[in-house]
């Protein structure tokens, strides 16, 4: 049964084929770092105590949900800071 031997040795080949590219794809990673690239972009931070942070489109404060006032429901809600914020919007989108 020379064929297991075989398969063994294709095994073989392909693990050390995948620790290869593992090594050279670490290299590439370590050259082109993406701390601080323009692809990381989300539209919400990261969740905090207070529920998860909401973007004021007005002075582009982050409030948690539970402490802002909101306009609209559903996907097309804005969220804001205060009421002042929410005035000056209205009145920029009427205007
Ligand atoms: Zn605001």
């Amino acid at each position: 049964m020379a064929l297991i031997g075989w398969i063994i040795r294709i095994v073989a080949i392909l693990l050390l084929v995948r620790l290869v590219m593992r090594f050279f794809a670490g290299i590439v990673r370590g050259y082109s770092t993406p701390a601080s690239g323009p692809s990381r972009r989300s539209a919400t931070p990261a969740t905090r105590e207070g529920g998860h942070l909401v973007r004021d489109p007005h002075c582009g404060t982050y409030v948690p949900v539970g402490r802002s006032l909101r306009e609209g429901s559903g996907d097309s809600a804005i969220y804001f800071c205060s009421e002042n914020c929410r005035h000056a919007w209205s009145a920029r989108k009427a205007g």
